[in-house]
């Protein structure tokens, strides 16, 4: 096993980590900015760094500042977590050329990924089901765009190769608007991502988003954990997410899980990863891969009974996988809500220090969160503040334990959503399940 471990992160997902390195007998370093002294896994890790100001680009995503954090405290790993630098590919390959393991893929996976032009070109090799677009970048022939626009037939969505976070995107709906749109969209991208490059797709009007989580071992053998239903979402957010997605057979989960994992043996993927699709119709199409952990896999270690964390830690500490595709069991239902410090109808951030703090409890419930009463929540990062998770043995008990914790839940002092999830949890759409990505917009009238 690792000796000892680095944590590039902070919040909860840096908690998360360190319960599971400390699970498994693994020394934890924590590094954070001058902002984040406070952070509950600062107060229980093993050493401490402060490598920096508040401003991320000072402390978190200072990748000099973080490997020599590595050094002076002879870590021998770096986990990444989610957001910074979970997905850079330099970061990746400065941390393996500097001597650590990097708890992630290697750098050339992410690169292959964070592009999504060849993301795309290589799924599709692989037999995973894209949505039917351009096959390749966007060239400056306007005849062959518009030639392409009429064989995928309109609306198309014109797509930043280097996009994310939902930024470098425009949705064209007819043949007069689609040369403007291109050039538009590429001078954007050139401008946020640094690369110009653009592709286009069919725009799919109403899907869901469902993903699929896998792990792979970089030695030749992966496996799929079953899949999310991530559609609760606001300007691409997603708010409310849920492990299984409802309606989705046991046939559907194999054929689209075996398609993930023939993808990883196909670019030898190591690590936890995910597979986004828009769903429409009863079809999956491929839009992208992260190449991390995320937020929302606790709902996927909840009906698996499966660890996902430590799994990452023993891949990388270079154990093949234990876990066959046989023994991944998905039993009951889980759902998470993601708790922000934000107004819940204004969605304004509202960072601050916590006066009151009560956590729900009970059985089915988890409650994945850094904060404490007297933390105050730094102004400088995400607002999410917590993830409260339950199970139950089906999705209506899920969902009345739910509402249990979210009544239960008492944080006073800032300003949380909690009253959003309590609206989404109560609404009989949801109930009743598949709810489309536009459906959270639509029903608070954005
Ligand atoms: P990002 O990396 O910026 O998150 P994605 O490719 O994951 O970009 O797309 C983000 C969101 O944009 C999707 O969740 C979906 O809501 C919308 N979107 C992307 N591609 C399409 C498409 N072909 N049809 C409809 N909506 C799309």
């Amino acid at each position: 096993m690792l000796d000892k471990v680095l944590i590039a992160n902070r919040g909860e997902i840096a908690l998360r980590v360190l319960r599971a390195c400390k699970e498994l007998g693994i020394k934890t370093v924590a590094v954070h900015s001058t902002a984040d002294r406070d952070l509950k896994h600062v107060l229980l890790a093993d050493e401490t760094i402060c490598i920096g100001k508040p401003a991320a680009s000072e402390s978190y995503l200072d990748i000099p500042r973080i490997i020599a954090a590595a050094e002076v405290t002879d870590s021998v790993a770096i986990h990444p977590g989610y957001g910074f630098l979970s997905e850079n590919a330099d970061f990746a390959d400065q941390v393996e050329k500097s001597g650590f393991i990097f708890i992630g893929p290697r750098g050339d996976t992410i690169r292959l990924m964070g592009d999504k032009v060849s993301a795309i070109e290589a799924m599709r090799k692989a037999g995973v089901p894209c949505v039917p677009g351009s096959d390749g970048p966007l060239t400056s022939d306007n005849e062959r765009n518009l030639q392409i626009a009429k064989r995928i037939g309109y609306p198309v969505i014109i797509k930043a190769a280097g996009g994310g976070g939902g930024r470098g995107m425009r949705v064209v709906r007819n043949e007069s608007e689609l040369l403007n749109s291109i050039a538009l969209t590429q001078s954007e991208a050139k401008q946020f991502f640094g690369n110009s490059m653009v592709y286009m797709e069919k725009f799919l009007e109403n899907p869901r988003h469902i993903e699929v989580q896998v792990l792979a071992d970089g030695q030749g053998n992966a496996i799929h954990l079953g899949e999310r239903d991530c559609s609760m979402q606001r300007r691409h957010q997603k708010v409310v997410e849920e492990a299984p997605a409802p309606g989705i057979t046991a046939e559907m989960r194999k054929y689209i899980g075996d398609r993930c994992v023939r993808a990883c043996l196909e670019i030898n993927y190591r690590g936890a990863g995910t597979f986004e699709f828009l769903y429409e119709n009863g079809e999956f199409y491929f839009i992208e891969m992260n190449t991390r952990i995320q937020v929302e896999h606790p709902v996927t270690e909840m009906v698996t009974g499966i660890d996902l964390i430590k799994e990452q830690l023993k891949i990388a500490a270079g154990q093949p996988l234990s876990i066959t595709q046989d023994d991944v069991v998905i039993r009951g239902h889980a759902i998470e809500c993601r708790i922000n410090a934000e107004d819940p109808t204004t969605f304004i951030p509202s960072p601050g220090k916590i006066t009151r703090f009560h956590p729900a409890g009970g059985l089915g419930i988890r409650w994945d969160s850094h904060i404490y009463a007297d933390y105050s929540v730094p102004p400088h990062y995400d607002s999410m503040i917590g993830k409260l998770i339950t199970y139950g043995e089906n999705r209506a008990v899920a969902i009345a334990r739910s509402r249990n914790a979210l009544n239960e839940l008492v944080i006073e002092g800032i300003k949380t959503n909690t009253a959003l999830h309590k609206k989404i949890l109560a609404d009989e759409n949801f109930k009743n399940g598949g709810t489309n990505i536009h459906y959270l917009e639509k029903k608070l009238g954005l």
